[in-house]
Protein backbone atom coordinates (compact mmCIF):
# COMPACT_ATOMS: atom_id res chain seq x y z
CA UNK A 1 0.00 0.00 0.00
CA UNK A 2 3.03 2.06 -0.69
CA UNK A 3 1.59 4.07 -3.30
CA UNK A 4 -1.25 5.59 -1.06
CA UNK A 5 1.21 7.51 0.71
CA UNK A 6 1.43 10.09 -1.75
CA UNK A 7 -2.05 10.93 -2.54
CA UNK A 8 -2.32 13.84 0.35
CA UNK A 9 0.50 16.02 -1.35
CA UNK A 10 -1.56 16.06 -5.08
CA UNK A 11 -2.51 19.77 -4.00
CA UNK A 12 0.93 21.07 -5.55
CA UNK A 13 2.04 24.28 -4.18
CA UNK A 14 -0.57 27.36 -4.49
CA UNK A 15 1.26 30.06 -6.34
CA UNK A 16 1.11 33.25 -4.84
CA UNK A 17 1.01 35.55 -8.70
CA UNK A 18 -3.11 35.09 -9.21
CA UNK A 19 -2.67 37.37 -11.94
CA UNK A 20 -0.58 35.47 -13.84
CA UNK A 21 -2.17 32.09 -13.17
CA UNK A 22 -5.44 34.14 -15.05
CA UNK A 23 -2.96 35.11 -17.87
CA UNK A 24 -2.66 31.47 -18.33
CA UNK A 25 -6.18 30.31 -18.05
CA UNK A 26 -6.89 32.01 -21.21
CA UNK A 27 -3.55 32.22 -22.79
CA UNK A 28 -2.54 29.23 -25.46
CA UNK A 29 0.20 27.32 -22.92
CA UNK A 30 -3.64 25.97 -20.83
CA UNK A 31 -4.94 23.84 -24.29
CA UNK A 32 -8.27 26.32 -23.66
CA UNK A 33 -8.57 27.70 -26.93
CA UNK A 34 -10.84 30.57 -26.28
CA UNK A 35 -11.97 32.47 -30.10
CA UNK A 36 -11.89 35.82 -30.63
CA UNK A 37 -15.17 37.40 -31.15
CA UNK A 38 -13.32 40.44 -32.87
CA UNK A 39 -10.63 40.30 -35.69
CA UNK A 40 -9.40 43.56 -37.46
CA UNK A 41 -9.00 41.57 -40.57
CA UNK A 42 -12.31 41.28 -41.72
CA UNK A 43 -12.64 44.20 -44.42
CA UNK A 44 -10.61 41.96 -46.31
CA UNK A 45 -13.60 39.46 -46.46
CA UNK A 46 -15.35 38.11 -49.69
CA UNK A 47 -19.02 40.72 -49.85
CA UNK A 48 -20.12 36.94 -51.19
CA UNK A 49 -19.56 34.54 -48.71
CA UNK A 50 -23.24 32.90 -49.74
CA UNK A 51 -21.68 30.95 -52.32
CA UNK A 52 -18.59 29.21 -51.78
CA UNK A 53 -17.13 26.03 -53.26
CA UNK A 54 -18.31 22.84 -51.88
CA UNK A 55 -16.69 21.31 -48.69
CA UNK A 56 -14.48 18.22 -50.48
CA UNK A 57 -13.26 20.51 -52.21
CA UNK A 58 -9.52 19.50 -53.48
CA UNK A 59 -6.20 21.80 -52.84
CA UNK A 60 -6.33 24.37 -55.96
CA UNK A 61 -2.70 23.94 -56.20
CA UNK A 62 -1.68 20.19 -54.91
CA UNK A 63 -4.98 18.28 -54.90
CA UNK A 64 -4.99 17.33 -51.68
CA UNK A 65 -8.85 16.11 -51.85
CA UNK A 66 -9.96 16.43 -47.83
CA UNK A 67 -9.99 18.84 -45.20
CA UNK A 68 -8.80 21.78 -46.45
CA UNK A 69 -8.93 25.87 -45.99
CA UNK A 70 -10.84 27.90 -47.64
CA UNK A 71 -10.14 31.62 -47.78
CA UNK A 72 -12.75 33.99 -46.99
CA UNK A 73 -11.29 36.22 -49.43
CA UNK A 74 -11.05 35.12 -52.73
CA UNK A 75 -12.81 31.99 -51.76
CA UNK A 76 -9.65 29.75 -52.78
CA UNK A 77 -9.46 26.49 -51.32
CA UNK A 78 -5.96 25.36 -50.08
CA UNK A 79 -4.84 22.61 -47.94
CA UNK A 80 -3.31 23.23 -44.07
CA UNK A 81 -0.09 23.19 -42.39
CA UNK A 82 -0.09 19.18 -42.34
CA UNK A 83 -0.13 18.72 -45.69
CA UNK A 84 1.35 20.88 -48.23
CA UNK A 85 0.84 24.20 -45.99
CA UNK A 86 -1.15 25.68 -48.95
CA UNK A 87 -2.85 28.04 -47.05
CA UNK A 88 -0.54 29.39 -44.99
CA UNK A 89 1.57 30.09 -48.01
CA UNK A 90 -1.25 31.72 -49.50
CA UNK A 91 -1.41 33.97 -46.71
CA UNK A 92 2.03 35.01 -46.94
CA UNK A 93 1.65 35.98 -50.67
CA UNK A 94 -1.12 37.64 -50.15
CA UNK A 95 -2.57 38.67 -46.87
CA UNK A 96 -5.51 37.31 -47.18
CA UNK A 97 -5.94 35.89 -43.27
CA UNK A 98 -9.19 34.46 -42.95
CA UNK A 99 -9.95 31.09 -43.39
CA UNK A 100 -12.57 28.55 -43.09
CA UNK A 101 -11.91 24.80 -42.07
CA UNK A 102 -13.39 22.67 -44.02
CA UNK A 103 -12.60 19.57 -41.41
CA UNK A 104 -14.47 21.40 -38.88
CA UNK A 105 -15.53 24.17 -39.59
CA UNK A 106 -13.42 26.65 -37.89
CA UNK A 107 -12.44 30.19 -39.02
CA UNK A 108 -8.99 30.93 -38.55
CA UNK A 109 -7.44 34.68 -38.80
CA UNK A 110 -3.41 33.93 -39.72
CA UNK A 111 -3.14 37.31 -38.83
CA UNK A 112 -4.34 37.31 -35.15
CA UNK A 113 -3.32 33.92 -34.94
CA UNK A 114 -6.58 33.03 -33.56
CA UNK A 115 -9.33 31.01 -33.87
CA UNK A 116 -12.51 33.30 -35.21
CA UNK A 117 -15.69 33.02 -33.34
CA UNK A 118 -18.30 32.48 -36.33
CA UNK A 119 -21.22 32.46 -34.53
CA UNK A 120 -20.49 35.81 -32.89
CA UNK A 121 -19.07 37.57 -35.47
CA UNK A 122 -21.65 38.87 -37.84
CA UNK A 123 -19.93 38.82 -41.33
CA UNK A 124 -18.55 35.17 -40.84
CA UNK A 125 -22.03 33.85 -40.26
CA UNK A 126 -23.23 33.33 -43.70
CA UNK A 127 -19.85 31.51 -44.50
CA UNK A 128 -20.10 29.28 -41.72
CA UNK A 129 -23.97 28.31 -42.34
CA UNK A 130 -23.16 27.76 -46.14
CA UNK A 131 -20.28 25.51 -45.18
CA UNK A 132 -22.54 24.42 -42.86
CA UNK A 133 -25.25 23.31 -44.72
CA UNK A 134 -23.47 22.20 -47.51
CA UNK A 135 -21.37 19.67 -45.21
CA UNK A 136 -24.19 18.56 -43.29
CA UNK A 137 -27.25 19.04 -45.54
CA UNK A 138 -28.97 21.33 -42.82
CA UNK A 139 -28.71 24.70 -41.06
CA UNK A 140 -26.37 24.89 -38.26
CA UNK A 141 -27.64 24.82 -34.77
CA UNK A 142 -27.15 28.28 -33.36
CA UNK A 143 -28.71 29.38 -36.19
CA UNK A 144 -32.44 29.51 -34.02
CA UNK A 145 -30.79 30.90 -30.95
CA UNK A 146 -30.41 34.40 -32.37
CA UNK A 147 -31.35 36.96 -30.09
CA UNK A 148 -29.53 38.42 -27.55
CA UNK A 149 -25.56 36.96 -27.10
CA UNK A 150 -24.12 39.59 -28.66
CA UNK A 151 -23.66 42.51 -26.34
CA UNK A 152 -22.28 41.06 -23.47
CA UNK A 153 -19.64 39.19 -25.27
CA UNK A 154 -18.38 42.30 -27.19
CA UNK A 155 -17.94 43.88 -23.78
CA UNK A 156 -16.05 40.95 -22.12
CA UNK A 157 -13.55 40.52 -25.07
CA UNK A 158 -12.64 43.60 -25.55
CA UNK A 159 -8.65 44.35 -25.49
CA UNK A 160 -7.12 46.87 -23.27
CA UNK A 161 -3.69 48.52 -23.43
CA UNK A 162 -0.80 47.83 -25.75
ZN1 LIG B 1 -7.63 38.95 -37.56
ZN1 LIG C 1 -2.16 21.92 -51.32
ZN1 LIG D 1 -7.34 34.34 -50.64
Amino acid sequence: MADQAGSSSSHLEIHLEQEDDFDLIYGADSGWVEARTHCDHLASLSSDLAHIPTPNSSCNRCQHPSENWLCLCCKDVLCSRFVNKHMLEHYKQTTHSIALSYSDLSVWCFACDSYLDAQVIQQLRPAHETAYILKFGEAPPFRTSESSQMEDKDVKDTPTGS
